[in-house]
């Protein structure tokens, strides 16, 4: 069907559903979005009724935008929202959209520009036409973040006829056919790495992250037949930023998928941030990268930001629902209710079932689910960790113990997640006494992805959220922290005789410049590397937590032999996954009635199956890649 046609139909559909003196002017499927134009603005998006009976009606969350028409230039806009808005508001930016007919405010303080029971705004938004939103600008400004926005507002009307397709083509209609659904293993099953799962039905398939693997550099099986050809795909959803998860999303696009990526709008600006990052890396040692900055900047046109909470339509007979998973910023638990019958299928992406320095738990409050696909990180026996209090603890006594001793102390990190959190408690523990007052030096895209976190307050815990925006309290704004932006930088603290910390990248020191760090400093016997995030097999991290005296590593592209003398320890329980129990309590908790187990060493992975199969009676298997299973 045409979407003149497609449209014709819904708008008389709308209009059947809409109470007495509302008008709507247009109607579009704008992806999984039914967009309702209309100059009784504020009646619509206020008739909460309504907009359920529509939502519900055409499975789609409804958005209300005014007729272009009404509204005032952009010009004359922003001068009366200038004129309406208090002073003690302290406007910083505003961005106008107008295939939207939105405009968002960035604010210091946003209770006075909303105003008493959101008097200022509705004044605002009366006088204006277009649909103001009141945000808190961000305490430390994000260059991705305006890449990103500089680049949806440049790619508007390529994005608009995007979103149209995409609109049209879930709408298409089922083919009545038998009921069935499956799950075929592209990449990360009884393996740490190269994520990549694909939930298909008759009508539909949809691809849940496309990662790449972090010691191997080995791609999912993109040549399997159930993959094929790409644009059969509906859609990609991607459950966090982590290269293995999302790392390959680019050479889906390269290759030719043409469809929609599905995720949070965190998870998408930390994606662009490490996916450009990958590319300089990857180019740095000589290698050719399987995509180039093009097919990020696509991906970024592509990408169709979700909330948590929010269900949507993403193929004709499939619903997407994301939830928090409370690994990394923005990382979500992605829900599916397949077809007629309403099956329901769970990705559990990485995920923290414990409340963390920077995130809540992982969600648990999903519907009742027949398939979860979980991981299995720290799923062995054994796997259990300490509480996160207690790996604070075990820190600060470390670092204080090592620059107490005049040391370089180093932690490889990943640039999202985890950093963040160590700067968390290197500067409690510095506000407090119990670590030496030093600089901590931040190297390899930290301050960055940090800016991002303070950008995203909603995606955080409460107490970090109130405190970030109490500049006095903001812990990412402490002095301590020193970020590094040069390679002369770089240079002068590693001849630095002084006592100090290190958080760099890579996590697995697999690349980045904790190699730098490492190769200076190895020697040493006063300093110390110490390891707070999972290494996964093949990597030199684990070959160091292994104890090895003596590794080769590359200068200058020639291989040098580097003994081993600083100290090397590892703290448990910064780790972004869930232990063992954690990942049992929620299996127990959500009682779904299959268990597919993934993400995890081999060993790991069937015992958390066999344990869960024990303990609750769950039909638990341990797929092989490249397997499919039958989920109804
Ligand atoms: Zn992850």
């Amino acid at each position: 069907m045409s979407t003149g046609k497609l449209n014709d139909g819904i708008r008389a559909g709308v209009a059947e559903l809409l109470p007495s003196g509302i008008s709507v002017s247009d109607v579009e499927l704008e992806g999984p979005y039914l967009v309702l134009y209309t100059k009784d603005h504020e009646k619509l998006s206020s008739d909460h009724d309504a907009l359920r009976q529509l939502s519900r009606r055409w499975r789609r969350r409804v958005l209300v935008r005014s007729n272009p028409e009404g509204r005032l230039d952009t010009a004359e806009a922003e001068r009366e929202i200038r004129r309406m808005v208090p002073e003690e508001a302290e406007i910083q930016r505003m961005f106008f959209q107008p295939e939207t007919g939105e405009v968002t405010v960035e604010v210091t303080n946003p209770g006075p520009a909303i105003g008493p029971e959101g008097s200022t705004i509705q004044r605002v938004k009366s006088k204006i036409g277009w649909v103001p939103t009141i945000v808190r600008a961000p305490p430390i400004p994000s260059r991705t973040l305006d890449e990103v926005r500089l680049h949806l507002r440049n790619s508007f009307d390529e994005r608009h006829t995007f979103l149209t397709r995409v609109g049209a083509r879930i709408a298409r209609s089922p083919l009545p056919d038998e009921l069935w659904s499956r799950t075929v293993s592209l990449g990360g099953y009884r393996e740490v790495g190269r994520s990549a799962s694909l939930l298909s039905t008759p009508n539909s398939k949809v691809l849940i992250d496309c990662g790449i693997h972090p010691s191997s550099d080995q791609t999912p099986f993109f040549n399997a037949p159930e993959l094929l050809p790409l644009d059969s795909v509906d859609a990609v959803v991607v459950t966090h930023a982590h290269l293995d998860h999302c790392g390959l999303v680019p050479t889906l696009l390269k290759y030719g998928y043409a469809g929609p990526v599905y995720c949070t709008a965190p998870t998408r600006d930390l994606m662009t941030l490490l996916l450009l990052d990958a590319i300089k890396v990857v180019r740095a040692e000589a290698r050719r990268s399987l995509y180039d900055s093009s097919h990020v900047r696509d991906l970024v046109t592509r990408t169709i930001p979700l909330r948590w909470g929010e269900t949507v339509s993403i193929a004709p007979d499939m619903q997407l629902t994301l939830y928090n998973a409370g690994h990394i910023l923005g990382s979500s638990i992605c829900h599916f209710d397949l077809g007629p019958n309403r099956h329901s299928v769970a990705f559990s992406g990485d995920m923290k079932y414990e409340r963390t320095w920077l995130f809540d738990a992982a969600d648990d409050r999903l519907p009742a689910l027949d398939t979860l696909v979980i991981e299995s990180t720290y799923g062995g026996a054994r796997n259990v960790q300490p509480s996160r209090r207690q790996a604070s603890e075990s820190f600060s006594t470390f670092a204080a113990k090592v620059l107490a001793r005049k040391g370089h102390l180093v932690v490889p990190v990943f640039a999202v997640g985890r950093s963040q959190e160590m700067m968390l408690v290197l500067e409690q523990g510095m506000r407090e006494g119990r670590i030496p007052r030093v600089p901590v030096y931040l190297d390899g895209m930290i301050f960055e992805a940090t800016a991002i976190h303070t950008a995203y307050p909603e995606y955080l815990n409460q107490d970090l959220r109130s405190q970030i925006f109490r500049q006095a309290d903001n812990p990412f704004l402490s002095d301590i922290f020193h970020r590094v932006d040069s390679g002369q930088m770089r240079d002068e603290i590693l001849d630095t005789t002084e006592p100090c910390v290190v958080l760099a990248t890579s996590g697995m020191m697999n690349g980045g410049p904790i190699m730098e760090y490492f190769r200076a400093w190895a020697g040493e016997e006063s300093s110390a590397l110490l390891f707070v995030g999972y290494q996964a097999e093949g990597t030199l991290g684990r070959r160091l937590q292994g104890g090895v005296p003596q590794v080769s590593l590359l200068a200058d592209g020639r291989p040098v032999s580097v003994a081993v003398r600083m100290e090397i320890s590892t703290i448990e329980g910064f780790s972004g996954h869930s232990d063992r129990n954690q990942l049992m309590n929620y299996i127990g908790r959500m009682r779904p009635r299959r268990l597919l187990v993934n993400h995890g060493e081999e060993a790991r992975a069937l015992d958390l199956a066999a344990s869960a199969h024990r303990q609750f009676g769950v039909e638990s298997r341990v797929p092989y890649n490249l397997e499919a299973y039958r989920v109804f």
